[in-house]
């Protein structure tokens, strides 16, 4: 880092442009909805590892939530098998630096933990970031990474506000390096850096900074290869990419047409066009299979430039108002937005800053009222617990969120106690067994209520295999048609298949149903009522029908959307102040509160922890006293 070696970036780059691919992980995060599969990967995973890339990104980011969430798939598992077809390229994860894949700050010895298990499975750089750009919230993840050999590349998030600027972002890329990073990345996760801009703070960076310059954006509003071709001119290192098939819109842009773009110039990656062609082939066809989760907004979308919303976020709020039937108000979802977001410092909008200021947005539409409904991540937000953001806080608005709540000044992270011995304890406590790996105690940590039902339902496929006595039975038995179909439920697809029926017993007749690939038995009594059964089944996995009351009185307490009830925080007969808590909800991954508007006694509570419930229905009943 000594002044001449700076010097020396102030020549032309002349080294061929370096590609990261990110099919695996980011393209598939922004176009469907992170839910593509370790199976769909496999059969094409040789040919991109010997396609000439630099690094493939893999892991990271959405995928661990979505692998265990919804494809009941261990992620880390997905590593292993990864590394064994993809020996060559290095891989390349994205690591939320103290909220690691997950939506809160950690304990320190999570992150290292984590980290550990990460290089030690195949990870060999790990992109970091903060999405407040606190790098406090980076120091125990980057100590981590050294000392378990992976290599650091520091990330800080581009955005576009009257704080930011690239004097600024040049000082935190020299922070960052400062602090041991081994690549600095610019990540604009908004697609919002324009050609020019990037040509002006790519210049900078390089003249400043030693170590390699990665860049990574979206191609949403379009702009994305004028920026990497200007950004290439300026001299940056390594630009990410995805296949055509899987480029575009929210994603990256094609790695093809980049390469296209530098055939015979000085900086000529020379990557082959055969192989890329046959790779983008595999997922034209492949990416069909998912078309369930792909966005309405598609395309080139330059409503990001005005609103300066991350795609993945603008097809996030739409799926949102969607179950709440309220598509038509997107646009003024989409004003309130920035407003949010000025009142929160501004903070770049990317997880979990996104979904923050994305719910409270939500909110303060769909109520009526600019925070009625203060979600527990905003509260957490204002009173410091996620860091520093560059831009003042709205006082007024922070003053009702915490109340007499005290403000964090340190580091958010050191005012949380160790957590995975209690964790494993937990977690084989609801198990009933011992937990010896610590994988399984990391993705407890991280998703407690959807590693459980990871597990459970792990342990079904296992211990639930159809016997051979039941195999005679499926041959035996008429199956009922169709046998194989669709159910949508709230945006979320599930593959049915009636697999077979079992020999009749005391309880009924099994039947056995396969949702998603994972076998349930579901004991009817008789064959009409297979069909009720079999659907009571899946609304019990991701919805169910509503029984309550629909709201009718200024007592009935309601939830703003859908979503699933963490806490009852009342009792029978309580007496309650208008504004007392009442309930927990957890919806689009936040908790937030629900308040009484009516002072009173609980006369009726229709819900208890774990249930799914929806706008309208009464889920407690206060009635004046
Ligand atoms: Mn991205």
């Amino acid at each position: 880092m000594s002044s001449s070696s700076k010097k020396n970036n102030l020549t032309p780059n002349e080294a061929p442009v370096q590609f990261m691919d990110t099919t695996f992980r980011d393209a598939h995060q922004s176009h469907l909805a992170t839910r593509l599969k370790l199976e769909d990967m496999l059969p094409i995973a040789e040919k991109i590892d010997q396609a000439g890339y630099a690094f493939i990104e893999m892991w990271g980011g959405a995928t661990f939530d979505s692998a265990v969430r919804y494809l009941k798939e261990d992620p880390w598992e997905r590593i292993r098998q990864l590394k064994k077809v993809m020996p060559n390229t290095p891989f390349q994860m994205l690591l939320r630096g103290q909220n690691l894949v997950g939506y809160r700050h950690y304990a320190d010895d999570v992150v290292e933990r984590f980290i550990d298990r990460a290089i030690l499975n195949g990870m060999n750089v790990l992109r970091i970031f903060d999405a407040l750009n606190d790098l406090r919230n980076l120091k125990t993840s980057f100590r981590a990474t050294m000392k378990y050999g992976g290599k650091v590349q520091g990330a800080f998030c581009y955005t576009v506000s009257q704080f930011h600027n690239n004097d600024l972002f040049v000082d935190l890329a020299k922070r960052l390096e400062d602090m041991g990073s081994d690549s600095i990345c610019v990540k604009d996760m908004a697609g919002l850096l324009s050609p020019y801009n990037a040509f002006d703070l790519i210049r900078k960076l390089k003249a400043e900074i030693t170590v390699p310059i990665h860049l990574h954006t979206h191609d949403t509003s379009g702009m994305a290869v004028a920026t990497y071709v200007k950004a290439i001119e300026a001299g940056v290192d390594v630009i990410d990419t995805a296949i055509s098939s899987m480029a575009s819109g929210t994603s990256q842009p094609p790695v093809e047409t980049l390469v296209k773009i530098l055939e015979g110039e000085p900086r000529d990656p020379k990557l082959e066009m055969t192989p890329l062609t046959e790779i983008a082939d595999y997922f034209t066809v492949v990416r069909k299979k998912y078309s369930a989760f792909e966005s309405d907004y598609t395309g080139v979308d330059p409503r990001v430039l005005t609103y300066q919303i991350p795609g993945g976020m603008t097809s996030n709020l739409a799926l949102q108002l969607s179950e709440q039937q309220a598509l038509d108000r997107m646009k003024e979802v989409l004003d309130e937005v920035p407003r949010v977001r000025e009142d929160f410092g501004f903070p770049p909008l990317v997880t979990p800053a996104s979904q923050i200021v994305g719910t409270q947005a939500t909110l303060n539409v769909l109520t009526g009222e600019r925070y009625k409904v203060i979600t527990s991540e905003t509260s957490n937000y204002l009173k410091g617990l996620y860091g520093k953001p560059v831009g003042p806080i709205n006082e007024e608005i922070q003053k009702k969120a915490i109340g007499d709540g005290v403000l964090v000044t340190c580091r958010p992270a050191d005012l949380i106690e160790p957590e995975m011995d209690q964790a494993k304890k937990e977690l084989e406590e609801a198990l009933g067994k011992a937990v010896d790996n610590v994988e399984d105690v990391l993705t407890y940590v991280l998703f407690p209520k959807v590693a459980l039902d990871f597990f459970n339902h792990k342990g079904q496929a296992v211990e639930e295999k159809p016997s051979d006595d039941v195999s005679d039975g499926i041959g035996q038995a008429p199956l009922i048609a169709p046998s194989e179909f669709h159910v949508k439920i709230h945006g979320e697809t599930f593959d049915v298949k009636v697999g077979g029926v079992g020999h009749p017993g005391e309880g009924g007749r099994p039947y056995f149903i396969y949702i998603n690939g994972h076998l349930e038995e579901v004991m009817v009594e008789s064959l009409m009522e297979v069909m009720p059964s079999a659907e009571g089944r899946i609304e019990s996995h991701a919805g169910g029908r509503s029984i309550r009351p629909k709201v009718a009185n200024d007592g009935d307490v309601t939830t703003p959307m859908p979503g699933a009830v963490v806490n009852v925080k009342v009792k029978l007969g309580e007496k309650v102040k208008a504004g007392a808590v009442i309930l927990i909800i957890e919806a689009m991954k936040m908790q937030s509160e629900v308040h009484t508007a009516i002072d009173g006694v609980v006369k009726a509570i229709h819900v208890s922890e774990g249930d799914r419930v929806n706008p309208d229905e009464v889920l407690v009943e206060v009635r004046s006293a």
